[in-house]
């Protein structure tokens, strides 16, 4: 008999990352398909199953197949995580609000399936696999197109009401400032997330006179702040800034061991991290702040199909 290992499924924008699992966490079989949101739900839930019916069939053809106990699934977006139903929809997929994820893949395996969304499945992966694993308390801040949250607390993920806990890109940092999606002002996501990053680096070229014809991505404004140019530190202070005056209040409203940051703005490494803990710390209890530590996530980009297996043995 093989490894104790489960499906683990990432439902984003733009990819479906899909992989077996084992119970160590070590990725065994990976398959990554593009999302194609444009052509609706029913054409992403049928690449889903299309692709986990594939990675099974995989499995079977290694000399010592693993033994499935579980299909988890980490989606984009609000999952009502008590139905595995879509409660609130990203733009990428047309008609994704209300598909119910978990009742069509349970519909097709004969699996417990587990759906949840795509940032506390990071923090699962993270709790049973990574530098979490040893920690009862801490928080998970992905900072990709928009910025997502996670907390575990007493070593167990807060889901709220539905599973819509944990949505701190939604803290408001400036309540003068200019209004976000969600309804308030001055949200963090909109100076910390790549689209924030983008607009604020954007408005500081103009500002300057220098805006080219082509726009930067945030990307490219850490490449122009790693290699020191003026606009780029300028801009990297106000996402700094905003990122520790939301840290300072999660570490303020949590007490964690732990804050954990992932997604495509963490990459910019060391400089960041250090920059970041050094104006944390100055906005933070100092008794709050001896506890907890900075630092990116475990796994980076595989955190979200690690965690979305990682759902079968967190129950
Ligand atoms: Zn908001």
């Amino acid at each position: 008999m093989g490894i104790e290992a489960a499906v683990g499924v990432d439902i984003g924008g733009t990819k479906i990352n899909l992989a077996i699992v084992d119970c160590t966490g070590k990725i065994l079989l990976q398959k990554i398909v593009s999302t194609q949101g444009e052509l609706g739900a029913e054409s992403v839930m049928s690449k889903l199953v299309e692709g986990i019916t594939e990675l099974l069939a995989s499995n079977q053809g290694r000399s010592v197949p693993a033994r499935i106990i579980g299909i988890g699934i980490g989606s984009a977006g609000q999952i009502d995580n008590r139905t595995g139903t879509v409660v609130h929809a990203l733009d990428a997929i047309d008609e994704w609000l209300y598909t119910p994820i978990k009742q069509i893949v349970e519909s097709k395996f004969a699996y417990p399936v587990f759906v949840d969304n795509d940032v506390n499945v990071i923090a699962v992966a993270e709790k049973c696999f990574g530098a979490g694993k040893s920690l009862h308390h801490f928080v998970c801040l992905a900072l990709g197109t928009g910025v997502g949250g996670a907390i575990i607390q007493d070593g167990r993920l807060a889901h709220g009401v539905y599973g819509g806990a944990g949505e701190l890109g939604h803290i408001s940092i400036d309540f003068n400032g200019p209004r976000c999606v969600c309804g308030n002002y001055g949200c963090l996501e909109l100076y910390a997330s790549g689209r924030g990053i983008a607009a604020l680096a954007n408005a500081k070229l103009t500002e300057n006179g220098e805006s080219s014809l082509q726009s930067v991505d945030s990307r490219k404004v850490i490449e122009s702040w790693k290699r020191g140019e003026t606009w780029a530190c300028d801009v990297m202070q106000v996402v700094i800034h905003a990122l520790s005056a939301g840290i300072s209040s999660i570490i303020h409203t949590f007490n964690p061991e732990a804050v954990f940051i992932g997604g495509g703005v963490s990459e910019a490494g060391d400089e960041f991290f250090q920059a970041l803990s050094c104006e944390v710390q100055r906005r933070t209890h100092s008794a709050m702040w001896e506890v907890v530590r900075i630092m990116p996530t475990t796994f980076g980009t595989h955190s979200g199909v690690i965690g979305a297996a990682a759902q079968s043995w967190a129950r």
